[in-house]
């Protein structure tokens, strides 16, 4: 299993192929989503869109 966007330290992620979901161009690209939006809450994502 490749790990998560998390690391031990705060504030620190990673993402890319050797993390979730893995190797690939669009794979890479969703570990990018996917931490973003570990980032920010529902509610400030709606605020950021404009909801
Ligand atoms: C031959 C080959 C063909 C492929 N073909 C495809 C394909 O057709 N379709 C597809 O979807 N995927 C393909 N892939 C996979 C895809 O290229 C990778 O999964 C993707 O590029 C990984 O992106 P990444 O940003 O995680 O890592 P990378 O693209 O490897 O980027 C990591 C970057 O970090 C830099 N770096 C490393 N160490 C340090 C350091 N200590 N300090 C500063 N910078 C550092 C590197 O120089 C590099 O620029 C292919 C891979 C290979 C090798």
């Amino acid at each position: 299993m490749f790990p998560g966007n998390h690391t031990l330290i705060q504030g620190l992620y990673r993402v890319g192929d050797s993390t979730m979901p893995g190797i690939g161009v669009p794979a890479v690209a969703a570990s990018g989503i996917l931490c973003a939006n570990t980032l920010v809450g529902v509610k400030q994502m709606q605020e950021l869109l404009g909801f």
